[in-house]
């Protein structure tokens, strides 16, 4: 579920003699249905018009249809968790200024609260603080799904588990880094920890040949 920007190569790269194909930026939430019934919701994209991510990213997302297209109402949702607290993963946890999830507990790290500020704080962190989960380090945060912290894109990063599955928010960004973790992030907080995490998580997930849930990769499912 998600959006994508889409921007011509030529006009990004002016003058380069790139192609006018797009390049394509896509922003993936997931949901998890379990035999229970219950449901996860893991990040929730970019949000409204209004939205901290109206700056740079094209609000509205379509989350909400999407979730009404899979027949689930916002209220079924009983768990959020926001891998992080960037404006792309955690806009659309707050709707016409009111949690979008009124029945739901939103898992976030403490490191990425005690670090929040600006307009995600303003507009997402202080309208969900009724409903905060908040965690420090590895914990079980429903039935069967457990979170991790993965520091270094932000402090309180974290990727979830359910099953084989992980959902790994912006602990990779790119395909080249499942070659070669050290490959940096631009806008990761604190590389050096962003490479360590990535590649000591990687590492365990290709031992279990888990499948990936990215964020922002074109295709979001891969098995390592
Ligand atoms: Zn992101």
């Amino acid at each position: 579920m998600g959006a994508a920007i889409r921007r011509p190569l030529s006009e990004m790269f002016a003058g380069s003699g790139l192609p006018d194909d797009p390049w394509v930026l896509h922003f993936h939430c997931f949901l998890i249905r379990d035999a229970a019934d219950r449901l996860t919701l893991v990040d929730t994209g970019i949000g409204g018009t209004d939205s901290p991510a109206s700056t740079w990213a094209p609000v509205p997302g379509t989350l909400a249809g999407e979730l009404a297209a899979a027949g689930v109402a916002p209220a079924d949702i009983g768990t959020v968790i926001l891998t992080h607290l960037h404006s792309d993963h955690a806009s659309g946890a707050v709707a016409d200024g009111r949690p979008a999830f009124e029945n739901a507990r939103y898992v976030v790290q403490k490191a990425d609260l005690d670090a929040a500020k600006g307009p995600v704080l303003d507009d997402v962190v202080t309208v969900i603080k009724g409903q905060l989960h908040v965690v420090e380090g590895d914990a079980e945060v429903a039935p069967g799904v457990r979170v991790r912290h993965t520091p270094g894109h932000t402090p309180g990063h974290q990727i979830a588990r359910a099953g084989e599955l992980a959902m790994t928010g912006d602990l990779v960004l790119h395909p080249v880094q499942l070659d070669d973790p050290s490959v940096p992030y631009l806008y990761d907080d604190d590389q050096d920890a962003a490479v360590r995490s990535r590649t000591e998580v990687l590492a365990a997930l290709r031992a279990e040949r888990a499948i990936l849930a990215t964020g922002h990769f074109s295709e979001p499912f891969l098995r390592l």
